[in-house]
Formats: C-alpha cells, structure tokens, sequence
C-alpha cells in the first residue's frame, strides 16, 4: 500500500533531511526546497513509512531502489537545470527523481526497462497528476530518438560506459550526468556537448548504483 497523507511528523523529517543534506554539502536551494517539498514516503510502501526520510536507499521492487536523497540531491545539482529545459532521465524507477526535476520546472521524458515499475508508475495517482513528466517503457542506451536532443540527460543506474546515442541526443552545449563504472563502486562524470563537438567530461564522487542493463525486462 502506497501512504496517501502528507503529516506534520512527515514535513519535520523532511526538514531535518534538508539539513542533513546540506550539512554534507549540498549547496543548490533550490534543490534543497525540492527535497524539502517532495512527499518521498508517496514514492515507497507505507511499510516504510517512518525511515522514509532516512537519507538511505530503500526496495522499490524488481530488485531496484530508489536512490539514496543524497545522490537524488548530488546529481540533480551537478546537471544544473534551467527552467524549460527538456531533460531525458533514464532509469525512472519510483519516480522520485523525475518528480524533483518536474518541480524546478523542466520538462521530464523519463525512461524505464522494467515493464513492472513502469506499470505501477502509471497506477500511481498522485503521481500522474504531477504536471510535466512523460514516462516511457524502454531501453534507456537507445534514448528517446523522436523527442531528442535535449538540453540535459540524467542516467541514474550505472552505465557501463558513456552510452554513445545518448551524446547524439544532446543538444550543442547540452550535459549529461551519470554514474560510471562495472565495479561495485561508479565515478560520477558530467559530460558536456562542447558547442566545437568535442566531449568535456569532469569527474566527480564515487557512488553506488544498481546496473544500467540493455534491452527491455518484460
Ligand atoms: N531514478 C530512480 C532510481 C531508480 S534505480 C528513482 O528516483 O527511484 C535505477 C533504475 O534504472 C531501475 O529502475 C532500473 O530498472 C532502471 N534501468 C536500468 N537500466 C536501464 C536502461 N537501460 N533503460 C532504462 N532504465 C534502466
């Protein structure tokens, strides 16, 4: 069962996350609000209901999780959205990063391999009313050919490599960020688009993710 009811005791641990958060070097406030304003207990079973604000990953089935509020709050910082943008997420997952990029008010086309996350997506009121996230069932290293290029791409599983369609989905000046790596451990890199085509990549911490997998799960 999914909690439907946002509560004091909820917005309190909200806040402390906020603060956890910036304590550890968050910096963006307008991520921070984000993170301040998103229900993310909506996002898990409400067997979850009181270490939803832990800042830790928890099962969203099909053996992946929802990403831990630190690394939602890193990524989303380092890819630096403007408004308007159209960004490309791969991996939706809960959904929770697509919805905290939605409320900086860019435009989400949000990709997902397991047919079973993608369903329950769509079953997700609260969820399908949240304005400006398009949600497509699919293999994230093919990216979104009909709807490129876009402005940001955001790959939240671990990419063996820097899937090479999805730089030909970026925008000149466009950037991506994702996790790199096959080990238990990824880099995370922000790739620019350099307006003379050439690739910038910068690196950054190291985090951990479930794999980026090819094709589709069923
Ligand atoms: N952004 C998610 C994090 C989910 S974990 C959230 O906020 O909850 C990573 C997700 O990436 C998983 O759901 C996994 O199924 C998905 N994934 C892995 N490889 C993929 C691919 N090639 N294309 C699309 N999704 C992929």
């Amino acid at each position: 069962m999914r909690p439907t009811e946002d509560k004091h005791r909820h917005q309190g641990l909200r806040k402390k996350l906020v603060d956890q958060l910036r304590s550890h070097g968050i910096s963006s406030e307008q991520v921070l609000d984000a993170i301040g304003q998103i229900p993310r207990h909506y996002f898990l079973d409400s067997a979850f209901d009181d270490i939803a604000y832990e800042n830790r990953a928890f099962p969203i089935g099909e053996g992946q999780t929802i990403s831990h509020p630190y690394t939602v709050a890193y990524q989303t910082q380092l890819l630096d959205v403007k408004r308007f943008d159209k960004v490309l997420e791969v991996g939706t997952g809960s959904a929770y990063q697509a919805v905290v990029l939605a409320s900086l008010g860019v435009q989400v086309y949000t990709i997902e391999r397991q047919r079973k996350l993608f369903d329950a997506n769509k079953q997700f009121k609260w969820l399908q009313q949240q304005p400006g996230i398009k949600f497509f069932y699919g293999d994230g290293f093919e990216g979104l050919p009909t709807f490129a290029p876009f402005d940001k791409i955001l790959i939240t599983a671990a990419a063996p490599h820097i899937p090479p369609k999805l730089v030909n989905q970026l925008k000149p000046g466009g950037v991506m960020v994702l996790p790199v790596g096959e080990g238990d451990t990824q880099q995370m890199c922000r790739v620019t688009n350099e307006e003379n085509n050439t690739l910038r990549v910068e690196r950054f911490e190291q985090f951990s993710f479930v794999p980026m997998l090819s094709g589709k799960e069923s």
